[in-house]
């Protein structure tokens, strides 16, 4: 069975889940598409005071459904309560702002008057990770309901109890059948569906193979496509930083989310004038973190989401060492049951080398040291991923000239790469295309229709 709960802290297995048969999905794509027809006609005060109710029962379950999420995927439990309230604020953004996105845009053309009008387009198929398993659906259902879409999701197989969590919240909270539908399937099935007429756009959040495949198959039939995958976050920091703090967020930047975030901060890249001084606190710090139990709430770093996912990130960590890459910390898992891995810092990389080639998505950073900020723009643009890198510096001119220079959809200036409601998420290269979240996040699975007024005339 591929749908099961396995708690990362013991790798025991909790629950397992029978898959939707084919019938299944085809009668809950039925039940979407008539809810369109429907949902589209809703205004959009009846869909914000919904939103909202979703995102008030949210608040009001916050502990539960963090201890849900550090079950299945091995969160800190203060990072999960984090998640929902999170979660909740995109969702109560986006029935609050929603309105006025959503409004017409004036257009001002040589003759006559034209408009822009939004309208909604139909059923959507997201398909999200595991790594934050409310998070990531808040992002696309939110702002896709608002406008009068309707929303599969087709979430994480190592989540499912969030998964069905996220669909009751929507019940409970009254929203018509087939507004919101949770779709219990695996990963091999979900590209298959962009071939479904009655499916107009598809949105996934996840590997660069996930995306490609849903991807190709939506661009076969025509469809609109929005991919968030994969980042290798460059944290840059230049001669004049303010050191100890860069210390400290490098640390959030790496660990956070147990290091599985695609936005967390990867490539440590220091000019040579302060590259010993920030490694040497760097690694103090990450020594010193508390590894342990997620539910324990004076726990540092936990688990990772998976077995498999800390098998391959040691392989990944012995596989550079094997081509000549040093351990300056950590290197190994962590003698305990469950899915733990050291904190680690690897240095002395370069191409060829699968750290510097590849996403790291755990617990470990690379370190580079350049000899000037032209040498870590160039470093940090040396990647096939573009979703956010960040710079330290206590020159704000500066940290611009350096943002200016940036391949990537997101620059930080004196944090690590972030999120909320109101500041569009998105990346460059093989971190996708599209944006989620703010106003961009809205118009994305929309017909901009033009509507044009002119004055009757005689035809030319
Ligand atoms: P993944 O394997 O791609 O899984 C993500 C989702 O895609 C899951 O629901 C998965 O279902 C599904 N999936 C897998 N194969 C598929 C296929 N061939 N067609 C359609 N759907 C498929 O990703 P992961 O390795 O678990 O997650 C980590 C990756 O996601 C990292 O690269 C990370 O950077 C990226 N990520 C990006 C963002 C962002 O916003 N840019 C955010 C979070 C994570 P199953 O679970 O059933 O296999």
């Amino acid at each position: 069975m591929s749908i099961q709960t396995i708690d990362p802290t013991t790798n025991t297995t909790v629950r397992s889940f029978e898959e939707m048969t084919d019938t299944a999905v085809d009668a809950a794509v039925a039940q979407a598409a008539k809810a369109f027809d429907h949902w589209r006609t809703t205004t959009y005060q009846q869909q914000a005071d919904l939103l909202h109710k979703v995102a008030a029962l949210m608040r009001e379950k916050k502990a539960s459904l963090a201890r849900l999420i550090t079950l299945e995927m091995g969160k800190l439990i203060s990072q999960g309560e984090g998640e929902i309230i999170l979660s909740a604020d995109i969702i109560d953004y986006y029935a609050t702002n929603g309105a006025q996105f959503l409004a017409d845009t004036p257009l001002n053309p040589e003759y006559g008057k034209a408009f822009i009008r939004y309208s909604p387009i139909g059923v959507l198929l997201g398909v999200e990770p595991w790594n934050f398993p409310f998070y990531q659906v808040a992002r696309l259902a939110a702002p896709n309901i608002m406008v009068g879409n309707t929303v599969l999701i087709k979430h994480a197989s190592i989540v499912p109890q969030c998964a069905i969590a996220i669909e009751d919240l929507f019940k409970e909270a009254g929203t018509p059948a087939g507004v919101y539908t949770n779709l219990l399937i695996s990963g091999k099935r979900a590209s298959a569906l962009a071939s479904d007429e009655r499916i107009k756009g598809v949105s996934l959040t996840g590997s660069e193979a996930a995306g490609a495949s849903l991807a190709s198959e939506a661009g076969k039939y025509l469809k609109k496509s929005v991919l968030e995958l994969g980042g290798d976050d460059a944290f840059i920091v230049l001669e004049d930083a303010d050191i100890d703090k860069a210390v400290d967020w490098a640390v959030v930047g790496r660990i956070n989310n147990n290091g599985e975030c695609c936005i967390a901060s990867k490539r440590f890249i220091a000019v040579e004038t302060v590259a010993d001084e920030f490694l040497e606190k760097f690694k103090d710090k990450l020594s010193k973190l508390k590894v342990g139990d997620p539910m324990d709430r004076t726990t540092e770093l936990g688990p990772m989401s998976s077995e498999a996912a800390a098998v391959d990130l040691a392989d990944q960590v012995k596989r550079s060492v094997d081509a000549g890459a040093k351990v300056l910390l950590g290197g190994k898992r962590v003698e305990c049951p469950g899915a733990f891995m050291e904190p680690t810092i690897l240095t002395d990389l370069k191409p060829g080398i699968a750290v510097f080639d590849e996403e790291l998505f755990g617990p470990v950073a690379s370190f580079y040291r350049v000899k000037d900020e032209q040498e870590a723009i160039d470093l940090a643009n040396d990647s096939p991923f573009g979703l956010g890198d960040s710079v330290f510096t206590q020159d704000i001119e500066k940290g611009m000239w350096v943002a200016d220079q940036i391949d990537t959809g997101m620059v930080f200036i004196n944090h690590p790469t972030w999120t909320q409601a109101d500041l569009p998420f998105g990346g460059t290269k093989r971190s996708g295309y599209g944006r989620e979240l703010s106003e961009l996040g809205i118009h994305e699975f929309v017909n901009k229709k033009l509507i044009r007024i002119s004055e009757l005339s005689d035809p030319l």
